[in-house]
């Protein structure tokens, strides 16, 4: 195994974010390639860690000035054994070659979990919506689209929202789709409504997340009722994993972005949620700007040179990282532990360092890894592609029921196989066997690909 990490290492060896994230499932995989010694002959790791295509463009553009600009494109086609290849697009300046395949190639092994005929990739662009008009989002994703379209279709590959791309990209994205395709189907996900979206879809990482999280704490016969909860990032997935958690009970205490986050110790309701939200959704505008309507609340500036300022040094009992990668440090695990965090379930991909997941594991913390506790929103996607394919729409409680019973299964399946290879209660270990051994058999049914 060390051997193959240093072979990843020496092909890229500038891809840190895809190294962590293939090393880690890796080492899950371990005790399963030791028992399997024809995945080896096969050369198994050296196919899963290669992907399909890479496609990488260029993306001109005007800005409101009229002067042009110029952005990069990626889509990574990571894996089709279980399905059309799917997962979101991401629009961030921070975007590169390497925070694309870590994101694709854990998107395989999280769709792999959903139970849903879903391959895996990721996509996006190192554009910065923050700041731009919706003119110049627009065109922006009009120039994008012109050329991602000849690389997707609803049964080849069905890019979704990740982070920067919310409803409004996905609806430009769409539009152009339509106009060079000249075809109306279910080729993103996310969509509005009103035009082929699913009920549910925005909230479903969001509930998903903290529906694992309830059956996490149903092994301890406890549950999220009255707990005090840390949460991180304010998008898509932080606002509806703090709705989720209200419903049940709990009192989240902290959100962020990039720049600072919030802690209002008197907890974060109904109301002031809904005023974050319009604060993010509809103004978009920064969370310190909470503290003005909610003086009690403090807001803390992220540090700039470096260092972990995120909400992760208050008393609380669980925590849900739902901004973005490597978020949670040592430093920031041991904070937690030191402050009565008991359970942590993850709303964004691989938020925390290696050496944090250590500390929960050594400390025994319900720790539940992005890929599977994050698993909704794909799952929903899942769900909105065959709503497409039927020229039909369940009900708000037909989805939600559906995501409920994945979120259910994904749990056990993860316990099942933790259980299976002597690590009873570890969910790292639980859902990177799982998803890698469905990933690796279904590659094996299908021949040398
Ligand atoms: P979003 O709506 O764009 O929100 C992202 C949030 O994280 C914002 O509050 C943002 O703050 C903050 N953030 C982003 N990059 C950051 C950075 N480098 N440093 C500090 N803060 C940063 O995105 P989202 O859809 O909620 O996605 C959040 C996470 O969930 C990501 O890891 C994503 O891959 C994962 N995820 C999303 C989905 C989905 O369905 N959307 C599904 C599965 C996993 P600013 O506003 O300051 O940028």
């Amino acid at each position: 195994m060390k051997a193959f990490m240093q072979y990843v290492i020496n092909k890229d060896p500038e891809e840190k974010e895809f190294h962590q994230a293939v090393s880690e499932v890796l080492e899950s995989a371990r005790p399963v390639m030791e028992r399997n010694p024809h995945y080896r002959r096969t050369k198994i790791l050296e196919r899963l860690v290669e992907p399909e295509r890479v496609i990488i463009f260029r993306v001109p553009w005007m800005d409101d000035q009229g002067e042009i600009q110029v952005n990069r494109g990626f889509r990574i086609q990571m894996n089709c054994a279980l399905g059309p290849y799917k997962g979101g697009l991401r629009f961030h300046p921070s975007v590169k070659l390497s925070i694309m395949k870590f994101l694709a190639f854990e998107q395989v092994f999280k769709n792999a979990l959903t139970t849903l005929p879903m391959g895996g990739g990721k996509g996006g662009s190192d554009f910065d919506p923050k700041g731009k008009s919706d003119m110049e989002v627009m065109r922006f994703c009009q120039s994008f689209m012109t050329e991602l379209f000849r690389h997707i279709g609803a049964d080849t590959d069905v890019p979704a929202g990740d982070i920067g791309v919310g409803a409004r990209e996905i609806g430009f994205l769409f539009g152009q789709y339509k106009r060079v395709a000249n075809q109306v189907t279910g080729v993103l996900t996310g969509k509005n409504l009103n035009w082929g979206g699913s009920l549910i879809r925005p909230q479903a990482t969001g509930y998903g997340c903290v529906y694992f999280a309830a059956e996490m704490q149903a092994t301890n016969g406890d549950s999220l009722e009255g707990k005090t909860c840390l949460v991180s990032g304010s998008g898509n997935v932080a606002q509806y994993t703090m709705e989720k958690l209200l419903d049940f009970g709990a009192k989240p205490i902290t959100f962020s972005d990039s720049s600072g986050y919030i802690y209002d110790e008197e907890g974060i309701d109904r109301e002031k949620l809904k005023y974050m939200m319009f604060l993010k959704n509809v103004r978009r505008g920064r969370v310190k700007e909470y503290v003005e309507k909610y003086p009690n609340a403090v807001y803390t500036e992220t540090n700039p040179h470096g260092g972990t300022d995120w909400p992760w040094n208050h008393p609380a009992d669980c925590a849900f990282p739902c901004a973005t990668e490597n978020e949670i440090d040592e430093r920031d695990a041991r904070n937690m532990v030191r402050n009565g965090v008991k359970l942590v379930s993850e709303g964004a991909n691989m938020p925390t360092r290696p050496e944090g997941v250590a500390v929960f594991l050594d400390n025994k913390l319900l720790y539940a890894p992005g890929k599977a506790a994050n698993a909704g929103g794909v799952a929903v996607s899942g769900l909105e592609m065959a709503q497409n394919s039927m020229r039909l729409s369940w009900t708000r409680e037909e989805v939600d029921n559906r995501l409920q019973v994945i979120m259910k299964t994904i749990h056990e399946t993860c316990l099942d196989a933790a259980e299976q290879y002597g690590q009873p209660g570890n969910y790292v270990i639980g859902a990177n066997i799982a998803g890698f051994t469905k990933v690796v058999e279904a590659m094996l049914d299908q021949g040398l690909i």
